[in-house]
């Protein structure tokens, strides 16, 4: 499907409607960040604006302005049915396939309401009838900054939607390291500090928050649990629940943790796998052009970016880790030269 035109979208935004904003599962700073300033903004053309994310955000997160108003499907399970219930239009702010809001999904797609995506996820599904969504850019956060420049409301925009988009955009590059090579996304982030945005605060409110377990926790992720294939170009982590629990993990505690694989000289690919609610949850990340939203797809039913992507899993940690280990070779020549 096409991306609609902002006119269509503004045509169906012209009498106040009630709104739900969702979100994906796992919420990072994107998530969260463009889900509130769309809020913000929404609000402030009169509409009726509900937000909900499939479960909690993490703490890091917890400065937010109106980070108080999200629903949590896993813990208000009632107050979210009822505002799945009533919605005239339901937006999956940063995620492409409601399969990511987990129990919400069957409620959300036997929904009567209008749904819109708004995203910067590559291979969007079809259950969309209004959609934005554009792979090259750093942010969903980045985004809804575009939307509403091309809704000819920049003179809506204030500190506190500045700052969440600002979240939304420093999460997901990295603190502007990947996916940011656009003159755009630098001129928006100008225009954010203008608005009032204190970038060295939010930063510090973002990353220099870690508990001492969570430090303790990466440490001992790279000293003990860090596998390096150099003949593949590869390193990975591995976390079991025993693990986690040793270090009294907490939501968000190894968000990055899966960076400081890549981070090695000539390792092009990098992933974490971890043991989490009787799942194991993969993240993915590469350099160049080695595309881990491909991987994860053919091998993982998962998704996301060429350069960060995840997934899911129903098989054990070690049946998983084999798995990986397995499809490597297939690889091989890919991983050897990404910058070509
Ligand atoms: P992370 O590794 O940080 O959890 O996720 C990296 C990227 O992959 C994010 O953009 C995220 O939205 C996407 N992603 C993570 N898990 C999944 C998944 O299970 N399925 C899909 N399609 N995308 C995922
Ligand atoms: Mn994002």
């Amino acid at each position: 499907m096409e991306n609609t035109d902002f006119q269509s979208i503004a045509s169906k935004l012209l009498k106040p409607l009630k709104i739900l904003i969702t979100t994906h599962t796992s919420p990072d700073g994107d998530a969260i960040g463009s889900s509130l300033a769309l809020a913000f903004y929404l609000r402030k053309k009169h509409h009726h604006v509900i937000l909900m994310a499939p479960d909690p955000f993490p703490d890091f997160l917890a400065w937010m302005p109106g980070h108080n108003d999200i629903l949590v499907f896993s813990k208000d399970r009632e107050a979210c049915i009822t505002a799945i219930g009533n919605a005239d239009m339901i937006i999956a702010a940063d995620y492409n396939n409601f399969a990511r809001l987990n129990d919400a999904a069957p409620l959300v797609r036997q929904s009567k309401a209008v749904k819109v995506l708004i995203d910067h996820h590559l291979n969007a599904s079809d259950e969309f009838s209004l959609k934005i969504s554009v792979s090259r850019i750093s942010s969903t956060s980045e985004l809804v900054y575009s939307i509403i420049e091309a809704m000819g409301d920049n003179d809506l925009l204030d500190k506190e939607i500045a700052e969440c988009i600002y979240a939304g955009i420093i999460t997901d590059t990295g603190s502007l390291s990947y996916s940011c090579n656009y003159v755009k996304t630098y001129l928006i982030v100008a225009e954010l500090i203008r608005l009032g945005v204190d970038g060295e605060h939010l930063h510090r409110l973002i990353y220099d928050t870690y508990s001492e377990s969570r430090l303790r926790l990466l440490g001992y992720s790279i000293s003990d649990q860090l596998t390096v294939l150099p003949g593949y170009h590869t390193a990975f982590i591995t976390l079991s629940k025993a693990d986690l629990e040793k270090f009294n993990h907490q939501i968000g505690d190894t968000e990055g943790v899966v960076n400081y694989a890549l981070s090695i000289k000539d390792i092009n690919l990098a992933a974490l796998f971890m043991e989490r609610d009787g799942i194991v949850k993969a993240s993915f990340r590469s350099k160049g052009n080695f595309s881990v939203d491909k991987l994860a797809r053919e091998h993982f039913n998962g998704g996301g970016h060429r350069n960060a992507a995840g997934a899911n899993l129903e098989t054990s940690l070690a049946e998983t880790v084999s798995k990986f280990r397995d499809i490597l070779p297939s690889y091989q020549d890919a991983l050897k030269s990404v910058y070509s």
